[in-house]
């Protein structure tokens, strides 16, 4: 893997401002991530693949991601970048909208990372939870969302992200095949292991 020509990808990104996953967010992932091993990591969220090419090193020898994306500009950059990056062969990128993309797949995923479209985190858990496997950890990133998750606010126009962010954190803390964490890194990853 070209790490230069990844720390290039991360400058640029970062100055177009595209939300790429946060270093002290990524640094808690990989303490996970490297206990795991994972074989197969399913991203909600490709933007310009940032995230999944960092999530590469992170793999089991021979292991896969598979990364959905619906904006066609960051699609056709995150493609040229997973070449750059020398990580075209571990990365599956799946062009549209995770909403109609997730029902189709039916793979077996030891992680999952949700970073997508916040008013559709409790859809996403659903079909996250359809396809990890047991001892498997979904992530779900923004989940304190600049902290109007936590706080009384609700005149925003940003209320059904909220709503929905809030109902994702009720869901996995009332599962109980889950143990789930809430941490305030970043802007808030929640992290819920499969028992
Ligand atoms: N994970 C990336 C950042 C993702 S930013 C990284 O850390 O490097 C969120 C991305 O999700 C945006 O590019 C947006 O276009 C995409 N997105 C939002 N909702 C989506 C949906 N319903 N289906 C597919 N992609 C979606
Ligand atoms: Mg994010």
């Amino acid at each position: 893997m070209n790490k230069e020509e990844l720390e290039i990808i991360k400058r640029k990104a970062l100055d177009e401002h595209i939300p790429i996953i946060m270093d002290d967010t990524l640094e808690i992932m990989e303490k996970y991530l490297n206990k795991l091993k994972p074989k197969r990591i399913l991203e909600i969220g490709a933007a310009v693949g940032y995230s999944a090419m960092c999530f590469c090193e992170f793999l089991a020898e021979d292991g896969v991601i598979d990364t959905i994306e619906r904006d066609e500009e960051r699609i056709k950059e995150a493609k040229e970048n997973f070449k750059k990056v020398g990580v075209e062969n571990k990365i599956n990128l799946y062009e549209g909208d995770a909403v109609e993309i997730l029902p189709t797949l039916n793979e077996k995923y030891d992680a999952v990372f949700i970073d997508a479209a916040k008013g559709k985190y409790p859809f996403f858990l659903k079909e996250s939870l359809r396809m990890l496997n047991t001892g498997g950890i979904i992530f779900a990133d923004n989940i304190l969302y600049k902290g109007y998750v936590m706080s009384d606010y609700n005149k925003h126009k940003q209320r059904t992200a909220v709503r929905n962010l809030r109902e994702y954190i009720k869901e996995v803390s009332e599962n109980s095949n889950l143990q789930t964490e809430i941490l305030e890194v970043g802007d808030g990853l929640a992290i819920s292991k499969l028992k």
